[in-house]
């Protein structure tokens, strides 16, 4: 039985966060050695390992792991020295590690429908199943999507854990940033009470400085790699968000961006051109996680880049310490996903003007309403730079109904009109 074989069925049949905690030894191994690999770099090893160590720290110290939606202010958990972890990037490690397959079928057996997101019915098997620890409690936020509360209490319920909910509203408008900022008050005082500590203001400060830090060298990747000469591929600057998810605001989550960027100014002194002249790409949305040649296809075949990744965008200001709870509402409020869909047309319109886009894909996960729901405003805006936009349908965690081969005809015929 292959390596593979053997952790999956570790996991499995004898689910044990310890086990899950080692079984992730094995993604490392296999994202470091990944066929698509040959431009792995310092800064990704980097990546992976400071991963690791953080998801090792998390399964071995329960009594300090929490839950967390992707977006949710993950900044006051780190600032009580606790760890969060986004439940989405646990239910895309599943994906990584071929584990997806079977805990979507479980969640099937149990009467959840396939309408719903692939990541949430992976999360509430891995979190209902014994494979995570029993966090000290669940903190998310009802952006982006509806979705979040219904598992997330469903999750809560089933460990006996506490669940800290924030309803982000759908304005950002004075009453609207007034409103979250008053739950996010209340959500501290709840956290102190579940953890029996006090939040230190020194300890928030120095989060919100690493978080800040981190905000600027990030912007400066997205200009490094997005607006000249392409210093990267797409396919590996997606993984970012495994960051964003869960070390903003730590002093690793900083040092790795800054790493990042320091390679970036290398590649761009040396005059790198090794993937020079190809077309340059928005993508939209996620990828698949799941093992497949997709990206990989696209862009060391097909001539494609991608310059620039919606999820990867820094859509805040900085976070304020004299004002905290108004200024870390003002930033759950500046999400392009929350509220109308003016927002993330902006942003589709400046990528496109800033970083000279010649094509945009959008990656359409099955169940995604607050994504998909917006193809059609989407398509009318890029087109409207007489531009092609490529709308892949698909599921970012559900491998059972991918056909490789039908995607790569698209992206074949897509480029074909990119000429
Ligand atoms: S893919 Fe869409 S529906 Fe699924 S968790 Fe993300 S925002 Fe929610």
């Amino acid at each position: 039985m292959s390596l593979e074989k053997n952790v999956q069925r570790m996991l499995l049949e004898n689910p044990d966060p310890a086990k899950i905690g080692r079984g992730l030894i094995f993604v490392l191994l296999k994202t470091l050695l990944t066929p698509a690999s040959f431009f792995r770099t310092k800064s990704e090893k980097r990546l992976n390992l400071v991963l690791y160590d953080y998801a090792r720290k998390f399964f071995r110290n329960p009594e300090r792991a929490v839950f967390t939606s992707l977006f949710a202010p993950i900044e006051l958990v780190h600032a009580f020295n606790l760890l969060p972890f986004s439940l989405e990037i646990f239910a895309a490690v599943a994906a990584i590690m071929n584990l997806a397959p079977e805990l979507l079928a479980r969640a099937e057996k149990q009467w959840l429908s396939t309408d719903f997101c692939s990541f949430h019915r992976v999360y509430m098997q891995l979190a209902t199943g014994g494979l995570l620890p029993k966090p000290a409690f669940l903190l998310a936020t009802s952006h982006t999507c509806d979705g979040t509360f219904k598992s997330f209490f469903q999750v809560s319920d089933h460990l006996s854990s506490p669940f800290v909910f924030l309803n982000t509203p759908y304005h950002r408008d004075r009453e609207g940033v007034r409103y979250l900022a008053r739950q996010i008050k209340e959500a501290v005082k709840r956290i102190e009470d579940i953890t029996g500590s006090a939040l230190k203001s020194e300890d928030l400060e120095k989060v919100f400085h690493f978080s800040n830090e981190a905000r600027l060298v990030f912007q400066d990747i997205n200009d490094l790699k997005g607006s000249g000469s392409p210093l990267m591929y797409g396919e590996e600057a997606l993984v970012f968000i495994l960051v964003f998810g869960n070390l903003v605001g730590t002093r690793a989550g900083l040092s790795l961006f800054e790493a990042y960027r320091k390679e970036l100014l290398s590649r761009q002194e040396r005059g790198f051109d090794r993937i020079k002249g190809k077309k340059r790409i928005l993508w939209l949305h996620l990828k698949p996680f799941f093992p497949s040649a997709l990206m990989t296809y696209l862009e060391r075949e097909l001539g494609a880049v991608v310059v620039a990744e919606e999820i990867n965008s820094v859509y805040w200001d900085d976070l304020n310490i004299r004002d905290p709870w108004v200024s870390l509402a003002e930033k759950l409020l500046s999400n392009y996903w929350v509220g109308g869909i003016e927002k993330r047309l902006g942003y589709i319109r400046r990528t496109i003007e800033e970083y000279h886009i010649d094509g945009v894909i959008h990656f359409s996960h099955w169940g995604c309403r607050q994504s998909n729901g917006g193809v059609r405003l989407i398509k009318d805006t890029v087109q409207e730079y007489g531009i092609p936009f490529l709308n892949l349908d698909g599921d970012c965690i559900d491998a059972r109904n991918f056909s490789e081969a039908q995607y790569i005809t698209r992206l074949e015929g897509f480029m074909e009109i990119l000429g």
